[in-house]
Order: C-alpha cells, then structure tokens, then sequence
C-alpha cells in the first residue's frame, strides 16, 4: 500500500511497523502530531481483514487522537497503536512486553495506554518494559488507572447536553437509548444511564457482554445487525468506527448520536448529512475525551480522581458550545469541531519529534 498518498494520510509525522517474530507482535504506531507535547493514545488490539485494514485504522485514529486532546486542551500530540490480532499471536505475557519495549524505543514521543481489546492488566505487562505508558492502577487518591469509566462518564455528560440542546430535557428518565457496544465503555454508560432511568437496548456481537446488561439493568437485547435502526432517542455508538457512512445514515431513528467509540463517521460529509436530516451528532473526539483526560493526569502525576472529574465535566460545556455553533450556522458540528482543533493545532509551537 502506498502510504503517502493513501487517503486517510493528513500530513502525519511518522508511520512505523514492528514485527516480533518470538511472541507473533505484529503492530503498526502512527504519530499524527507532536506539536502539542509527546504523541498519546491508546492501543487497539484486532483482527483486521488486511494490514491494509490496519494501516488505515491507525492513520484515522492517531489524527483522532491529535484532535481529541487538542481540543480537551490537554498537554498531548495524537498517535495510536494497532496490533494485528490472529490466531498464531495469542495477547500473551511476552507478546505484551515485547510491545512495552517497541513503546519505549519511541523514548517518549509516543504514550501508550488501553484501547479496544486492550486492559488494564495489559497494561502492566507493558509498563514491566516501559515508564511511557498509562492507564496503570495508582495508589490512594492520585488521578489514573483504568480509562473507560471516565470515558463513560463524559460520554453521559455528553449524552444529557445534546438531550438538553435537541429534546428540550434536562433529563433523560424514559428516554429510549441504544448503545451499540457493551464493552469497558459502553457496560459503565448503561450503569449510567440506567441510574438515570432510561430505557435501554443493547447490542455487542460478544453476546455475552449483551446478556450482561439485561441482567444488571433490564436492557433489551438488540441484534447487533438491527442496533442502528432501533426507535429510539438516542444512538449511543460505543463499538468500532465506520458505522455511520451513506449506506447507513438513512435507517437511523434517532434524534441524537453521542456515544464514545472513534471515528464514527466515514469521513466528514456524513457530518453534513446528519445535520440536514435533524440529528444532532457530538463528534466522537469530543465527547469521549474522558479517558485520555485522565490518562494525562496520570502521565503527569499531576492530579487527583477529583481533578479528572473536574476536567471531565467539562466535555459538555465544549459541546453546548459546537451544538450552537451548528444551530447558528448550519455547518455540522464534526465540521465545527475540526476546525476548532486545527486551530488549536495550527496555534501550537514546533512538533518535539
Ligand atoms: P471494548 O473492546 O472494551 O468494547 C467494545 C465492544 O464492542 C466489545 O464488547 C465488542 O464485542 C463490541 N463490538 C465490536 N464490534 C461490534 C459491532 N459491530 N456491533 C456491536 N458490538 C460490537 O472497547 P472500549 O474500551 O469499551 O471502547 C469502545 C469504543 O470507544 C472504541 O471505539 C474505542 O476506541 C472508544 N474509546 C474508548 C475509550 C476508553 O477509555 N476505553 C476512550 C475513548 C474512546
């Protein structure tokens, strides 16, 4: 694959491609911007169809990540980790380390933490290799460990704000959400959501994870194939990217779209769409800011639980702000969006790399 002209390339600072023949490590490291501080963002692990496949995840998630925490405001460049999940490279011990050291040869221009198929306890087998990782426990009240919480966190705060700006509601008790995804993050939303009385469907392709939510909150089991087209209020994407593109759009019910999972859309037309069909999208990157918010306090060693949750209820205010922009100017608020992190980025001094 040509990687320079490949259509997700935006400029990137560097691509990079590991492979450890011991363990079976197969992991691509894209740094789409060190201008902001050291790149950050998280390590997906996942069978791709192709490393084409995987290529282009981790270009469009690593300029994700650039404006995730640009816009969050944090001390972050964007960059993300892909490893090719198969059968002959099981995520064991070894596998993990081996990742840690790839990390640590990056010397701190890129910071590791948990994705999709990664968690906490690996990543303490990456932290064995490496300080350039986070997402690791902390003792006593010191900001840090497992991300997806505050993810969820921001990602409900969210939710209520575009509630507020498109229902009119300050609350969302008999609502009907739909959250595609019940992982790490979309399992805490439902825990949310549920506490705050919504009605909720639910779809993973793991059923297990679906059955889990029927169980603790009542949710109703959705297929995964039919999530999108459910009557509801509210589309909570909590899964994998891509799923709102022009062969999707048209079956959505839903008034909102706010949920955590990368790259939602397509690509930024699909923004356009949305809007002109009434649905009030919260781009991705901003309202599922939370993790990687907590993932730099806790790279910093400069906060606590309480200051993350500070920073966290943030996320809505940021997105009130693109809701009226939109109302304002009828340009779609993934358009408003990235051109508030460009601006951001553009602002910013030299890259470090
Ligand atoms: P996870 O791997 O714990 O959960 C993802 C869930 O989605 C899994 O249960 C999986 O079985 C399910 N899934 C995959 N494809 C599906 C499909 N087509 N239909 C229905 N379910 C499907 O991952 P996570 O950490 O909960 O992250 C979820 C999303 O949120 C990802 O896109 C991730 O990049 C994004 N995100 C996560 C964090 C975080 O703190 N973990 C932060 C920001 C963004």
């Amino acid at each position: 694959m040509a990687v320079f002209d490949h259509s997700e390339f935006d400029a990137h600072e560097s691509l990079h491609f590991f492979n450890h023949a011991a363990t079976g490590l197969r992991v691509i490291i894209a740094i789409h911007s060190t201008r902001l501080g050291p790149a950050a963002g998280g390590c997906r692990r996942w069978t791709y169809a192709s490393s084409d496949d995987a290529i282009t995840d981790a270009l469009r998630l690593s300029r994700g990540m650039t404006y995730k925490n640009a816009v969050a405001g944090l001390r972050f460049g964007g960059g993300k980790a892909v490893i090719l999940a198969s059968e002959t490279s099981p995520k064991s011990a070894e596998l993990l380390q081996a990742y840690g050291r790839v990390v640590d040869s990056f010397d701190g221009r890129y910071i590791t933490a948990e994705d999709v198929g990664m968690s906490v306890e690996d990543m303490r087998h990456v932290g064995t290799q490496t300080q350039f990782v986070s997402g690791l426990p902390q003792d006593g009240d010191s900001a840090g460990g497992d991300p997806s919480p505050w993810t969820a966190m921001g990602v409900f705060l969210g939710i209520k704000a575009a509630v507020k700006a498109r229902l009119g509601s300050d609350s969302i008790n008999g609502l009907r959400v739909a959250v595609q995804g019940v992982g790490h993050v979309g399992a805490h939303l439902c825990e949310y959501l549920a506490d705050a009385g919504a009605t909720l469907l639910v779809a993973d392709v793991n059923a297990a994870n679906a059955v889990a939510m029927q169980d603790r909150y009542g949710a109703t089991i959705v297929d995964p194939d039919e999530i999108l087209a459910t009557d509801v209020d509210v589309l909570a994407p909590c899964a994998l990217g891509n799923l709102l593109n022009l062969d999707t759009i048209d079956a959505v019910k839903a008034t909102v779209i706010a949920g955590a999972a990368n790259n939602q859309l397509s690509d930024a037309t699909i923004g356009q769409a949305l809007t002109e069909r009434g649905i009030l999208y919260a781009p991705d990157y901003v309202i599922n800011a939370g993790g990687i918010i907590s993932v730099a306090h806790e790279y910093y060693g400069d906060s606590t639980a309480a200051k993350v949750q500070a920073d966290v209820e943030k996320i809505p205010l940021r997105l009130e702000k693109l809701f009226m922009n939109s109302d304002a100017t009828g340009n779609s608020t993934q358009q408003l969006a990235e051109e508030l992190a460009q601006s951001l980025v553009a602002a910013a001094g030299q890259t470090i790399g």
